[in-house]
């Protein structure tokens, strides 16, 4: 039997956003590069309910992707809420910070 397949949360890299969703957290890294990384309300609720997910930058994720042909991208909430986080977005505090 194959081992199950891990579970990623692909985020965006905290000092390359743009914008953020309001309530975003920037206190987890990616698992590959380490580069810190935002985490929007949708994405912290799919941890809550998935804790063993693998949190990874866009970047990393597309590489991997990329080099395996494999993976599925779902979103981590339904479309609606994910909808209403984009609508919502705010200028990216965090690059401020710096
Ligand atoms: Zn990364």
């Amino acid at each position: 039997m194959k081992p199950p397949q891990p579970r990623f949360l692909a985020c965006a890299p905290a000092e390359a956003a743009e914008r953020m969703v309001a309530g975003s957290t920037f206190d987890r890294s990616c698992a590959q590069c380490r580069a810190r990384v935002m985490i929007a309300p949708s994405g912290r609720a799919a941890l809550a309910r998935t804790p063993e997910t693998v949190v990874i930058c866009y970047d990393c994720a597309i590489a991997q992707m990329a080099a395996t042909g494999q993976g599925t991208i779902e979103l981590a909430a339904p479309a609606a809420e994910i909808a209403r986080e984009i609508r919502t977005t705010q200028p990216n505090t965090w690059r401020k910070r710096n």
